[in-house]
Parts: C-alpha cells; structure tokens; sequence
C-alpha cells in the first residue's frame, strides 16, 4: 500500500444481494494503523444475520455475513457457537476452517496464538520464509500471510468472532512485561515489542475502538450477552500476570507455586471478573480464555509435575475463582480454553487436594487449527493421566475445533476433528461428544 490515506466504503444489508441495504459509509485507512478499518455501525436491529461489504480504489470486496446480539434481556431459546486456537502457518493446511465455515454459528470464539512469532520451524508444510517477528513491520507481515489463507477468510467472512490473545501474537510465554527468555530484554525494551505486537494485532482483527491500543497497553478482556441464555467473560491472562513461578515448565511445584501475590488476572480484571460474575443473571456464565484451568499433574505415578505457565501455576488465584464458583455459586460455570493444542473436557474442583470433590465447573479445551502438524488420537495417554487426575473426562491429539449448541437446558459440545492437515482436503469427524445438563457440573459423554 502507499505511505497515504484511502478510502474504504462500507455497505450493510439485511440481505445477501445488498438490496436492503440498511447502514452504509466511508471509514479512512491510515498508513499509521496498517491501512485497516474498524467500522462500529450503531442502528442496527438485535438478533440477526447481515451481509457486509467493502470498497476501495476501485476493487469490490468478497461478502461477509455477520449477526447482531439478542436485546439485553431476552430470552434465545438456542446459541451455536464454535471455538478455536493456535494456528501455527507453516504447520498444516487451516482444513479445519474449511469446515468450520460450512457450518452455522453464531458466533466463533478465538482463543489466541492467531500468529506465531517465530521464523519457519524445521517442519514447516507451507513455509512463510519469514524472521522472527520482533517490529510492528514484521508483525504486520505475519497476519498478512495468514489472513491470505482462503479458509480462515471464509471462516472469518461465516460469522462474527469474538477474539483474545494468548502468548504467541508477542512472544513465547511472555508474562506481562518479561519476555522468554527473560534475559533477552530489559522490560522496558520489550514493551516495546509488545506495543509493536498488540498494534498489529488490533489492526487485523475486529475489535473496537474500546480496544484500541495505548502504547504497550491495550484492552481486552470484555464481556457479552447473548440475552439471558449465556454471558461470555473474555479474559486476557497474559497482559497482567505476574512471571510463571519455578521456572515456568512442566515441573515439580515449587514455593512459587502457592504465592499468594501471585496474579494471572491482575488485579483490576480478577475484580471485573467477580464483579461481573456477582451482576450476572445469565443461564450459562462462560470464561472465554486462554490457559488450562484444571490443575493437571503430569507425571504418572507418585512425583508430580505442573504446568507453570497454566493457571496452575497461580495456584491461590485459580483456588480464589473456583471457590468462589462454589460459595457463592453463578448458574452454570463453563470454561472455554485454547493453548495447549488437544482437546480435553474436564471437571474443575476448588482444591486439587480433593479431586473427588463436588465440581464447581466445567473446563472445555479445544485442540489447534493446526499448531503441532497432523495428531493423532491417542487414548492410552488419557489412561496414564486418570489414576493422578480423575477430573479428566476426555483427551484427544488431533487437529480441529469444538462445536458448541447450548439451551436453557443443556450445553452439547462437539470435538471436531480432521485426521491430517500436512495436506489439503481432510475429511472432518466428529470424535467425541459431551452434554452437560444445566444446574450440573458434570460431563455426559454422548
Ligand atoms: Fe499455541
Ligand atoms: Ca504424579
């Protein structure tokens, strides 16, 4: 694009053929933000598809379809959703969006790692011949690559998607201000990669003006309604937690572990969060977020390991959340969770001391679109796992997203899986399917 200023025309209509067309304008791409557009349109009527589209020097764009919000209030007898994570480029083909995109949601939840930061890994399927992302520049280049994908763009043009970050869209396991590893900057010097990376991630995702970034600063963590059925809490727990305790890998506890200043919220989002949670009114009260909730120790046997970059890892924060979904309880917590490139179920109880505990909670992970390359499902992993950790309703090391169609009654949700991505054209299966009944926290497997 040239160092200046373009028009881009925007259209919305209530019909695919932009006959009815109900909202249109002009917004302003700035070289300064990438030459991107954030168009907030007020006017429009709740709970309901439009189509959207752009215009610019001359070039139509391809339609997008998206949908407004059920009123404050009212009550949607159904909301189908579907969620998702980690889409390392070079690793696989995005099949799984493929598919995703012929399917009718209402919404897409992205749970983070939109881009890694990282030049091409060894076992890279479609290189994107690029260095490691350390300027807004390089950044930029990053999304420009993956957002040219045909599949994401579908999935992207399918429904409206609510996004968060994780630790990628910056750096590996960057905490607040400590980069990975944290010798390589001094905090100022990695603010102002971070100021660099949250810029361009604004620019390319559809966020609000709310969001727009202040420096290094940027806010994210936020909340919706879907009526009364469902309110989503998205969380940013990167921005603000405090640096992953006894080195930050998969490692026997340390004191760290139980530090009580320790933070994965910080604490103005942690008091958003329960004050929100003490207001809502809603029949399924959902975390949109990044990290594994369930404190999984992942060594078989009597040792245990941890992982500290997950909240457990902030062990008297995530005992904080959980009791207090348990002592003063909100209809139904459901956990949402991207990261760790599987799909997991789990039931979450307050202490991991007693894990055969009444559950306060339930904690739905999703697998990667393609970080990790082609899985494969393997069921004796689950096995070597459930004597150390009998919360654990459901493993699976493939490729895919998760399904979800919730009621005032229910919550069914679908692990959607393609058995390789190192080549187009996977057919996509539905490996394993749970119900949880509202007033229960509990996993049924279908
Ligand atoms: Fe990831
Ligand atoms: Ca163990």
């Amino acid at each position: 694009m040239p160092i200046k200023s373009v028009d881009v025309g925007w259209q919305v209509s209530e019909d695919e053929s932009f006959e009815r067309v109900v909202a249109k304008g002009t917004a302003n791409a700035t070289p300064q933000w990438g030459h991107s557009v954030h168009v907030e349109v007020a006017g429009l009527r709740p709970d309901r598809w439009y189509w959207y589209r752009f215009k610019s020097c001359g070039e139509l764009s391809t339609i997008g379809r998206t949908r407004t919000l059920p009123i404050v209030g009212s009550d949607p007898d159904r909301l189908r959703f579907a969620f998702v994570s980690c889409q390392k480029y070079e690793m696989g083909y995005y099949t799984a969006y493929e598919h995703l995109a012929r399917e009718d949601h209402d919404l897409v939840f992205h749970l983070g790692d939109y881009i890694y930061e990282k030049e091409d890994s060894s076992q890279a399927v479609r290189p994107h011949h690029q260095p490691e992302c350390t300027t807004l520049d390089g950044y930029r280049a990053r999304y420009a690559v993956g957002k040219c994908d045909p599949h994401l763009q579908a999935a992207h043009a399918s429904a409206p998607w609510i996004v968060t970050w994780d630790d990628h869209e910056v750096n590996n396991d960057y905490a607040n201000a400590v980069s990975e590893p944290a010798n390589r900057y001094t905090a100022e010097e990695f603010l102002v990669r971070r100021a660099a990376a949250y810029q361009a991630y604004y620019e390319h995702m559809p966020l609000r003006r709310s969001s727009l970034p202040s420096g290094a600063d940027m806010l994210i963590y936020r909340r919706f309604n879907f009526g009364q059925l469902a309110e989503f809490s998205v969380l940013d727990t990167r921005q603000y937690r405090t640096d992953q305790p006894c080195g930050g890998d998969t490692v026997p506890p340390c004191d760290g572990e139980l530090d009580p200043a320790a933070t994965i919220m910080g604490s103005r989002q942690r008091d958003w969060l329960f004050n929100g949670l003490n207001q809502s009114t809603a029949g399924w009260n959902v975390l949109a977020q990044q990290v594994q909730m369930a404190r999984v120790d992942f060594t078989a046997g009597p040792d245990l390991s941890i992982d500290m970059d997950k909240w457990a890892g902030y062990e008297q924060e995530r005992r904080l959340l959980l009791r207090r979904f348990r002592d003063q309880p909100v209809e139904n917590a459901v956990v949402l969770t991207g990261d760790s490139h599987e799909n997991w179920a789990n039931e979450l109880v307050p202490h991991f001391d007693d894990p055969k505990a009444k559950p306060v909670a339930v904690e739905l992970m999703g697998t990667s679109i393609s970080s990790g390359g082609d899985g494969e499902d393997k069921p004796e992993y689950l096995e070597s796992l459930l004597a150390d950790n009998p919360f654990i309703k459901y493993h699976n090391n493939e490729r895919g997203y998760v399904h979800c169609e919730i009621t005032p009654d229910s919550w069914r949700t679908d692990f959607r899986t393609v058995p390789y991505i190192s080549r187009p054209d996977a057919p996509v299966l539905t490996r394993a399917s749970f119900m949880i009944e509202s007033g229960h926290s509990k996993l049924n497997r279908l």
